[in-house]
C-alpha cells in the first residue's frame, strides 16, 4: 500500500537519454521513490556501464536498458515493442535525450537544423506516439518532456534547438489535447542551465558563467537535484490534476526580465 501520493512502488519508468547527465539523474530520482527502471541511450557501452552501476544501487530485477536511436521510426518502434513484450508495461515516459548544436542561424547548415529537430523534437513525437499507443488503452500513464528555458526564451547561436524546444512546449499541449481525456497526462519540465557534459564548456568560460549567475535570479547554475523533485512530483500520483503544463525549474530565469 503507497504511503504517500508521490510513491512509484510498482511503476516502471523509461528516461531516454539516461546513460548520463540529466536523464541519469532522473533516472536515480525515479528510482529513489520506488520506481523500476528502463535506462536509455544511443552509446550501448555507455549505457551497459550506466546499467551496471544502478543495478548495484537498486537491485537488478528493478534496472533494464534499452538502446535504440530515438531519431529514426523503425528503431523506436522496435525499442517500445521489445521494452513493453519482454520487460513489461510501461507507466511513465520521460522524453528527455536531447542535444545542442551552437551556429549563428546565418551559418547553421541544414543537415545541422534537421539532426536537431530530430534530435529533440521529433524523437518525443515518435517515442511519445509509440508508448501512447499502449498505455491509452490501459486508460493510465504518464508522458514527461524535458524542455529547457529555449522553450520560451532565445539566446543567439541556438536556433536550432530553440525551434525544437519551442516546439516541445506546444507538442506537450498537443498531446494533451489529444490524450488526457483518456487518462493519459503530459506535462514537460523546463530547466534553466544546469551543469552537465552538454553544458561544461559554458561553465568552463568566465564570461557566460559570470553571466548566468547575474541573469539567474537565484543567483548560481542549477544542478540535477533542483530537477528531481518536480520530475518525481510529475510522475507520481500527486499531480493528478495537472495537463499539458510547462514547469519551469531556472532559478527565476523565465519569471525575470
Ligand atoms: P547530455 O549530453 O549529458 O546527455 C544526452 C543524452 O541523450 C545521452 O544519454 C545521449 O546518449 C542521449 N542521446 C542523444 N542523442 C540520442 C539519440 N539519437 N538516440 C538515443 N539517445 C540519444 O545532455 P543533458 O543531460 O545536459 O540534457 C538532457 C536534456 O535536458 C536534453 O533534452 C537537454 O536539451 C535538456 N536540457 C539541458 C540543460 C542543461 O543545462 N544541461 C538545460 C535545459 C534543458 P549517449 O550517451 O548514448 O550519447
Amino acid at each position: 500500500m503507497k504511503t504517500t501520493p508521490f510513491d512509484l512502488t510498482g511503476r516502471r519508468a523509461l528516461v531516454t537519454g539516461s546513460s548520463r547527465g540529466i536523464g541519469q539523474a532522473l533516472a536515480g530520482g525515479l528510482a529513489a521513490a520506488g520506481a523500476s527502471l528502463v535506462l536509455h541511450g544511443f552509446d550501448a557501452e555507455r549505457l551497459e556501464r550506466t546499467h551496471e552501476a544502478f543495478a548495484e544501487r537498486f537491485g537488478p530485477d528493478r534496472v533494464d536498458a534499452v538502446a535504440f536511436d530515438i531519431t529514426d521510426e523503425d528503431s523506436v518502434a522496435q525499442g517500445i515493442a521489445h521494452i513493453e513484450e519482454d520487460l513489461g508495461e510501461l507507466d511513465i515516459l520521460i522524453n528527455n535525450a536531447g542535444i545542442q548544436h551552437r551556429v549563428p542561424l546565418l551559418d547553421l547548415a541544414v543537415e545541422d537544423w534537421n539532426r536537431v529537430i530530430s534530435t529533440d523534437l521529433t524523437s518525443a513525437f515518435l517515442v511519445g506516439r509509440e508508448v501512447a499507443r499502449r498505455m491509452l488503452p490501459r486508460a493510465r500513464g504518464k508522458i514527461i518532456n524535458i524542455g529547457s528555458v529555449q522553450s520560451d526564451l532565445a539566446r543567439p547561436t541556438i536556433g536550432a534547438y530553440t525551434a525544437a524546444k519551442g516546439g516541445l512546449r506546444n507538442l506537450t499541449r498537443a498531446m494533451t489535447a489529444e490524450w488526457a481525456g483518456a487518462g493519459l497526462q503530459v506535462n514537460a519540465v523546463a530547466p534553466g542551465y544546469i551543469h552537465t557534459e552538454m553544458t561544461q564548456a559554458l561553465v568552463d568560460d568566465p564570461e557566460f558563467n559570470s553571466w548566468i549567475c547575474k541573469r539567474t535570479p537565484a543567483g548560481r547554475w542549477g544542478t540535477v537535484q533542483d530537477l528531481m523533485g518536480p520530475v518525481q512530483w510529475l510522475a507520481s500520483d500527486a499531480s493528478a490534476y495537472v495537463n499539458g503544463q510547462t514547469i519551469f525549474i531556472d532559478g527565476g530565469m523565465t519569471a525575470v526580465v
